[in-house]
């Protein structure tokens, strides 16, 4: 089985996600007391949430790249970002290791490619909504368009996610609010939504809404496990 690295930290609230998912992930495959083989630099998320919303996003690659170098070092097979709005520096982190990336839009565009759809939706951070990495990253690798909410609704999106999940609180009127912008989304001619930052599903699952929802920390996470079980002996290979 392949060790698989990660940056974590951003928060630490869905690195818990991540960490559950990846073991539960494993087992699920190779069953027994299989687990994940894991190696993980977990960032001080208040530094990088200051230099994030600061614009010094030269910064927060340098702290990455430093991170990635450690997580190679500790003998990591490839490497996943735990954080959508990382993202942005992922070309630096690249160029700063030797091992592969398995990129949180790629993952998740498969997926949608897979299932055939054609115009989702996004929420995310303001960065990862507004910003041109992510979105464009779908739309030019798997001819997917993207939409996002309007304006106001991308503030409430990602103030929620710095002021609350971040923070480890999950409050049913943010829920409802959630719930509303993806239902306006559906109406814009979203087929679907993604659930672009790591900590959107400890607020909203899919039982909560008829819109099919696409969580970007459980779809990066199953194609970690899948990359990192693909040679083992005991692997079950899909019918
Ligand atoms: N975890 C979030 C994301 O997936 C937001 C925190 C961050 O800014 O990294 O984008």
């Amino acid at each position: 089985m392949k060790t698989i690295g990660l940056l974590g930290g951003m928060s630490w609230e869905s690195t818990v996600s991540y960490y559950q998912a990846l073991n539960r992930g494993v087992k699920a495959s190779l069953g027994q007391l299989h687990s994940a083989k894991i190696c993980m630099y977990s960032v001080d998320f208040q530094e990088i949430e200051r230099l994030q919303h600061a614009g010094e996003w030269d910064e927060t690659a340098k702290i990455l790249c430093k991170a990635a170098q450690s997580v190679e070092a500790g003998g990591a097979d490839f490497l996943l970002i735990c954080t959508n709005t990382m993202h942005k520096v992922a070309p630096d982190i690249e160029a700063a290791i030797h091992i592969p990336l398995l990129h949180i839009a790629d993952a998740t565009g498969e997926r949608l490619q897979q299932n055939g759809i054609t115009k989702v939706g996004l929420l995310g951070t303001r960065f990862t909504m507004e910003q041109a990495f992510y979105r464009e990253r779908i739309e030019q690798h798997f001819g997917i368009d993207v939409i996002v909410p309007d304006r106001s609704a991308r503030e409430t999106v990602h103030n929620v996610i710095y002021n609350e999940l971040c923070q480890g609180e999950v409050r049913e009127n943010s829920k409802q609010a959630y719930l509303a912008i993806i239902e306006a989304l559906k109406a814009a001619g979203a087929e679907a939504v993604i659930l672009g930052c790591t900590e959107i599903a400890l607020l909203v699952q899919q039982a909560d809404t008829t819109v099919p929802l696409y969580d970007t920390t459980a779809i990066h996470a199953q194609a970690a496990v899948e990359m990192a079980v693909q040679s083992h002996p005991t692997h079950k290979v899909e019918p």
